[in-house]
């Protein structure tokens, strides 16, 4: 499995659609301060599901939109797209190319896609979950980011371990399951309530 392509189209500074083509083995992006390099780690951290604007060095989802410059207006959209090889199979899916795809509008909706068909955030996010591509990016290290890991807590250190033994997805699922279970909980209480009225 390696990242083959990515196209951003009104993502940061990248207002017009720009496409990187990676080819296996080491790529190195180049530039002057302020010219985007770091806008590029951040589409590839957001298409693979990042949540967090502050991760992004933002303050909100819509400021990864396009915002305008003297000579351009602002976009209405952001749109990033990853095409990952995966004719190794590392990701469970049946194709040998997969291609995720996120956009966000400037009024608060958000489109998520896998080969074309539009999915939830959760099935990116699973999907990528026990590759080491998942949502806490250890495979991403952003500046300041090492800083981080070498001082995490034990509790910081587990969850790097978690993620990268392919742990956190069934965690995460059982958080979701015990939250289900607390709501049926509460509805069954209800309804114990309403039986009781009705005798
Ligand atoms: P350095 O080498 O200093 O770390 P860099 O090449 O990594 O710089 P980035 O941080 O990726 O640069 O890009 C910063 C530029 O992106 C700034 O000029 C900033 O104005 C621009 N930018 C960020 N968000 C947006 C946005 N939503 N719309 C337009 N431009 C943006």
């Amino acid at each position: 499995m390696y990242l083959k392509e990515l196209t951003l189209r009104g993502f940061k500074s990248f207002a017009s659609s720009t496409t990187l083509r990676f080819e296996p083995g080491i790529t190195a992006v180049v530039g002057p301060n302020g010219s985007g390099k770091s806008n590029i780690v951040d589409a590839l951290t957001w298409v693979m599901g990042e949540q967090g604007a502050r991760n992004l060095r933002g303050t909100s989802m819509e400021d990864v939109i396009f915002a305008g410059t003297a000579t351009r207006p602002a976009l209405g959209r952001a749109q990033v797209t990853l095409t990952i090889d995966n004719s190794d199979h590392a990701l469970d899916i049946p194709y040998a190319e997969v291609t995720i795809s996120r956009t966000v509008f400037r009024n608060g909706g958000s489109e998520y896609a896998i080969n074309g068909s539009q999915c939830r955030l959760l099935d990116i996010q699973e999907l990528l979950s026990d590759t080491g591509l998942g949502q806490q990016m250890h495979v991403i290290v952003g500046q300041g980011r090492l800083d981080a890991i070498l001082r995490a807590d034990p509790a910081g250190n587990r969850a790097f371990i978690e993620e990268a033994a392919g742990i956190l997805k069934h965690r995460k699922r059982k958080e979701r399951a015990l939250r289900k279970l607390a709501a049926s909980e509460d509805n069954l209480s209800r309804v114990d309530d309403l039986i009781a009225e009705l005798r």
